[in-house]
């Protein structure tokens, strides 16, 4: 049995072993945010929320004040949490089920009313929990569950550019940005700024990470990299797209 080290941390791998399909893309996000809670030294001001779906495996990753929601509701619980005690950090994570489905409505009214809160939106193409069905994110042609031909944008419309729609809501002071899981660095960097952004009491930060989820898509090891990175990034544009930490992928110092 793993002891936990003198001096507390929010992410001690040893007692939190990997939940997740192997191969998935949620611990590495969930890495990235740990590292960054540690470094910012904010384990003891954070409350962490997710979502419902293959997201709230993270419930207890985190040795910090937790809470779990369901279907969409992670950012509403965020925001009242935040409202009624501004002094913490409120970090909701979810999937983009969670975020651009059932969750939508919730979303885009915090984003127009530049709540101050951080979310993370674990992107991967489908609803992975409930066993691989067509998500709003699901690409053109993609096959899933409930589209055993290739998802056909006659029908079901195009995916969700969750980033770029929350950009035209949001007002000065909003972090949004996309990363993926094959970028690490990058994705802590974008990550911290989002943590940031909370700390500094700019506004609303919004994080979207593109992350792959190899059971519902069926792919090895080699398979799984070559779909997020040849065809999802192609899709979903990686970026920083509205910063008031100034213009580019730069690191930002943290006091
Ligand atoms: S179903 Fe997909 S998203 Fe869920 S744990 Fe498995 S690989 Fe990850």
């Amino acid at each position: 049995m793993a002891i936990a080290p003198a001096t507390p941390k929010s992410w001690y791998l040893p007692t939190k072993p990997h939940k997740f399909c192997p191969g998935c893309g949620h611990g590495i996000v969930l890495k990235a945010l740990g590292e960054n809670i540690d470094e910012l030294g904010i384990q003891n001001d954070i409350i962490f929320g997710c979502d419902i779906g293959c997201s709230l495996l993270a419930w207890d990753f985190f040795a910090c004040d937790s809470t779990q929601t369901h279907h969409g509701r992670v950012t509403p619980v965020m925001v009242g949490l935040k409202r009624s005690r501004p002094e913490l950090l409120t970090v909701g994570y979810m999937g983009d089920g969670g975020g651009y489905s059932i969750g939508s409505q919730h979303l885009l009214n915090a984003a127009v009313r530049n709540e101050t809160i951080t979310l993370i939106l674990v992107n991967n193409t489908n609803y992975g929990m409930t066993g691989g069905q067509m998500s709003p994110t699901t690409l053109p042609g993609q096959v899933t569950e409930t589209t055993p031909l290739g998802r056909d944008t006659a029908i079901t419309g195009y995916p969700t550019k969750g980033p770029e729609f929350l950009s035209t809501l949001t007002s000065d002071g909003a972090y949004i940005a996309r990363a993926t899981v094959s970028k690490y660095k990058q994705l802590k960097r974008f990550m911290r700024n989002a943590l940031r952004n909370q700390i500094e009491g700019n506004g609303f930060s919004f994080l979207e990470v593109l992350a792959t989820c190899p059971t519902n898509w069926r792919t090895n090891a080699q398979q799984t990299w070559n779909f997020l990175e040849d065809e999802i990034e192609k899709e979903f544009r990686v970026g920083e797209m509205k910063t008031p930490f100034g213009k580019g992928d730069k690191e930002v110092a943290v006091d």
